[in-house]
């Protein structure tokens, strides 16, 4: 399949408006986890490159990007923006071979993402502004809102193009300038993007795009004295480590960390509509979703019939070619990956969970990083299947009993990203998104996502958030003047 296409250039660092080679000469190189070819070559950004980086952001953020005005930014966005669309079946491909995503949904969904979050926040940038206060006829006093500076921004390999949306669109419409780390196991996207920003008319050193390992380059970004603010996206315990060092040098950070989110079905809902919500909740992007539905709380009085058509839908989701227009289930982004995920069906299987569909590894031509969608039963909510984020197709299935059972086994785990509700009763709706500790409660939906809507977590899931105006609080700081008038 894929010897028909086009070959893959190397990709390079962007650094300072240019795409260079790491000063070291490194390279990676970078693998489609769907035929375990290589894809091409990478230069890999080590301290130096990051040092390069920041020095070329600073110099962009007192020079030609404050000094530009916020409807010339605003422009320079919606052009981006624009770009993306019209490279989208080559940045979608780009982003199907690097991560095992089908194609369906790089190039209709991921894409139109990233060119909305640009689209939407190009409009942000005229419309940050502070306040006039009035507290004392003698003085002058009013509010500014001033970028927080160079914005180090480490990203994962699920959404790799997304992601740059999600962090780079608010952050240069507010005026920061950016690192940016992509996912060593996924950077093409990224540096397609930086390249696309220059296009646009991005001035030189606004966003570097550094692939490269985390613990060298994203290591060299956190303890960076020249960058002001951390923008994470990542697993927890990387999240973690970062706040620690970033503490040393007192940086912002914000933390878009793992899950293990509720998807409540009760039995008034319509169990048609929640029988497919369920499956697009866990199955959507091969499960490698931060926000997956991945516990399925099920009213027990529905639960037998509901497993029953659960299993039967996920036994005809096989896995297939992801560049093929029709597959739905993709290749996981890499055999590492594949053999964690297969581990805990393991691990579920032994806690005493039966295994109701799906469970192997499906290789697809052979080949790749294949895993069936999976569905245990009968899981018991403290299991390690149901706490632990497992990062792909498995499905835990717990039952409960009314409303307070279903709330309880829902906020009774670490993490607080998302959670899904479905009934017909509106009071029974609201009350139970209240009542849920979660940055995300979706009501007869799921895996619903807009550049206007904020998105992060609570407790283990990290804080800030992600889009929306919200995130703008995140990529500004204020400043209050007084002014003597008498
Ligand atoms: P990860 O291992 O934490 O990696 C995320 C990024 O951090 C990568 O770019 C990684 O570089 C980098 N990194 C690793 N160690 C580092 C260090 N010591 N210093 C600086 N940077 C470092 O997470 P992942 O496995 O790529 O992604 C999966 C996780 O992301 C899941 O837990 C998922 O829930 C979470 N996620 C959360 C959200 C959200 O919005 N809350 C969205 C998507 C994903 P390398 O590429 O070299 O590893
Ligand atoms: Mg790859």
């Amino acid at each position: 399949m894929s010897e028909t296409l086009a070959p893959v250039k190397p990709g390079r660092l962007i650094i300072n408006g240019e795409a260079v080679d790491a000063a070291s000469g490194a390279t990676f190189t970078t693998t489609n986890p769907a035929t375990e070819e290589v894809i091409t070559t990478v230069a890999e950004a080590g301290a130096e490159d990051v040092d390069r980086a920041v020095k070329a952001a600073r110099a962009a953020l007192d020079g030609p990007w404050a000094k530009m005005k916020p409807i010339d930014r605003s422009r320079v966005l919606w052009k981006l923006g624009d770009l993306v669309l019209q490279n989208a079946d080559e940045i979608a491909r780009l982003e199907t071979l690097d991560n095992g995503k089908p194609i369906f949904e790089s190039r209709l969904v991921d894409i139109d993402m990233v060119a909305r979050c640009f689209h939407y926040f190009s409009g942000w940038a005229t419309k940050i502004s502070g306040d006039t206060t009035n507290l004392n006829p003698s003085v002058f006093t009013y509010t500014l809102r001033e970028p927080v500076g160079v914005v180090g921004a480490i990203i994962p390999w699920n959404f790799p193009m997304i992601m740059v949306g999600w962090k780079a669109a608010p952050a240069l419409a507010a005026g920061n300038t950016i690192v940016l780390k992509p996912a060593e196991l996924t950077p093409l996207t990224a540096i397609r993007i930086g390249e696309l920003a220059l296009e646009a008319g991005l001035p030189a050193g606004v966003l570097n795009v550094l692939p490269g390992k985390g613990r060298v380059a994203g290591e060299a970004i956190v303890k960076h004295p020249g960058v002001d603010k951390i923008s994470f996206t990542g697993s927890t315990e990387v999240g973690q480590h970062l706040m620690r060092t970033a503490a040393d040098t007192l940086k912002k950070i914000t933390l878009e960390l793992g899950g293990k989110s509720p998807n409540i079905v009760f039995a008034d809902a319509d169990l048609d509509a929640a029988l497919k919500g369920a499956t697009a909740g866990i199955f959507y992007g091969k499960g490698e979703v931060c926000a997956a539905g991945s516990r399925l709380l099920v009213e027990r009085s529905i639960y037998d019939d509901f497993v029953t058509r659960l299993a039967e839908r996920a036994k005809k989701m096989a896995p297939s070619d992801p560049l093929d227009p029709k597959t739905r289930l993709g290749s996981l982004v890499s055999k590492q990956q594949m053999e964690k995920v297969l581990g805990y069906v393991e691990t579920g299987v032994q806690e005493g969970a039966q295994l109701v569909a799906g469970g192997k590894a499906q290789p697809v031509n052979g080949k790749g990083a294949f895993v069936q969608a999976t569905v245990l039963a009968g899981v018991d909510n403290r299991m390690k299947v149901a706490q632990e984020e497992i990062f792909g197709p498995v499905l835990a299935v717990i039952p409960f009993d009314g409303v307070d059972d279903a709330v309880a086994k829902a906020n009774d785990v670490f993490y607080g990203l998302a959670s899904g509700v479905w009934t017909r009763d509106v009071k029974k709706a609201h009350t139970v998104a209240r009542r849920l500790a979660a940055g995300t409660v979706w009501v007869n939906m799921y895996n619903f996502y807009d550049p206007a809507m904020p998105f992060g977590g609570v407790k283990g899931s990290g804080f800030g958030r992600d889009l929306g105006e919200a995130c703008l609080h995140e990529y500004t700081q204020v400043k209050s003047v007084w002014l003597n008038l008498e």
